[in-house]
């Protein structure tokens, strides 16, 4: 078959949840990608955010040969090697106590919302709680992450979602009061919102918050699905302002491209959930767990936190002149390597031109491109990916009159 064979094939057999680019892509290699016609694409997307090491790292392939070889699954019934191991790297990174694998972020957020809902319960006895999120915030797609994920567009035709989620808006704190009340067991913040758009938050935003949830035992959880493992240059976003969570929810970068999440929290707050209480089959099994622990190991030996350090002012500036650049680009936002560049104009068109031009980059929202580039790239790639975004923003700019 040819290539348009195969996405009419495509067409065909998947459900269409999603309105893909006329892309195969075939292999990769560090942070360029081939598609099926050998074509080469500096990747400047990660798959959203996931390849943090680069493709075919070869210490984390082998890793995980071996441990195909050895055991892929084993259930949560026994105990198992890995998962021992990639809990004790994340317990140490982020500083909390107890961790739980899941296969994806909404799941994890999905353990993040019945760990706050159970510790509430177990103060009160009453089940009836509240959760406050984020308008613009981004959460995950089954129903409870949906529930607290603050974009009504994707909620509107699957309600009812779960009671109790209210929504407060990014740097008001005003606005995370008004909705505080003695049924609040938990706000839930992404540090850098990802697929609303890149909003960073405000240090003073995260110490009010942390401020009121210390005042009334509220749960301070962090998304750090997208914005943690190094990608801001912490090895999660809020350890840049030095505001901790009680819950923290980690998926996308965690496994390097293994499918795999997790959530975790303090010990006073990890005690609320008993056996019987929550569950995964997959969750927690030793292939992914050795590519979370190969993930952080490869982050110390290969210097990931230093490279997004040194290279981010760079990238920053770089794009700064881009942005000045052009009249119809508004600004540029962000922090490390997840950074946002907010156009007055739809940027669909410049994703494509891109892509032409052997660029991958992508949107966060109608008019911001959303660059997430592998964790491992260097100055000379972020010249290459500014004189490639360069001439897809002329060309499309061409267009577009
Ligand atoms: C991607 C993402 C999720 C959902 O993760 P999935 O693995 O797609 O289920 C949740 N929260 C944030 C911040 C994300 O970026």
């Amino acid at each position: 078959m040819d290539k348009k064979e195969y996405m009419e094939e495509a067409e065909k057999v998947l459900l269409h949840t999603y309105k893909r680019y006329e892309i195969i892509l075939d292999k990769g290699e560090g942070v360029y990608l081939y598609d099926i016609d050998g074509k080469k694409y500096l990747d400047f997307a990660s798959g959203i955010a996931v390849f943090a090491l680069g493709y075919n790292n070869t210490e984390y392939n082998n890793a995980l040969k071996v441990q195909i070889d050895k055991l892929i699954h084993t259930s949560n019934y026994y105990y198992n090697i890995p998962a021992v191991e990639a809990a004790k790297k994340i317990k140490k990174a982020a500083g909390l106590d107890r961790v739980f694998f899941t296969n994806s972020g909404t799941e994890a957020i999905e353990g993040a919302i019945k760990l706050a809902k159970k510790y509430a319960y177990n103060k009160s006895g009453v089940a009836d709680n509240e959760i406050i999120s984020l308008n613009n915030s981004f959460h995950g797609r089954s129903m409870g992450a949906l529930s607290v994920t603050g974009n009504s567009d994707y909620q509107k035709a699957f309600k009812p979602l779960i009671k109790g989620a209210k929504f407060a808006d990014m740097n008001d704190l005003d606005s995370v009061k008004s909705q505080v009340n003695h049924k609040t067991c938990a706000i839930i913040i992404e540090p850098v919102q990802g697929e609303g758009g890149i909003h960073t938050a405000d240090k003073e935003f995260l110490e009010g918050v942390k401020f009121i949830c210390q005042e009334k035992d509220i749960l301070l959880i962090f998304d750090e699905i997208q914005c943690g493992m190094g990608r801001t240059g912490a090895m999660f976003a809020f350890q840049n302002y030095g505001v901790k969570p009680d819950i923290m929810t980690c998926a996308k970068a965690l496994g390097c491209g293994v499918a795999v999440g997790a959530f975790a929290a303090s010990e006073k707050v990890a005690a609320a959930m008993v056996p019987g209480d929550h569950g995964t089959t997959y969750g927690g099994n030793p292939l992914c767990c050795t590519a979370v622990s190969t993930v952080f190991d490869l982050f110390e030996s290969e210097k990931i936190l230093e490279n997004v350090a040194e290279v981010t002012p760079y990238l920053e500036a770089e794009l700064d002149k881009l942005v000045s650049e052009y009249e119809f680009i508004k600004e540029r936002r962000g922090m490390g390597f997840m950074q946002g560049v907010e156009f007055s104009v739809p940027v669909g068109e410049v994703i494509l031109k891109a892509q032409e031009k052997g660029l991958i980059i992508i949107t966060a929202g109608k008019n911001v491109v959303r660059l997430v580039p592998p964790l491992i790239i260097t100055k000379e790639h972020v010249d290459e990916m500014i004189c490639k975004f360069k001439a897809a923003i002329e060309d499309a700019a061409v267009k577009s009159e």
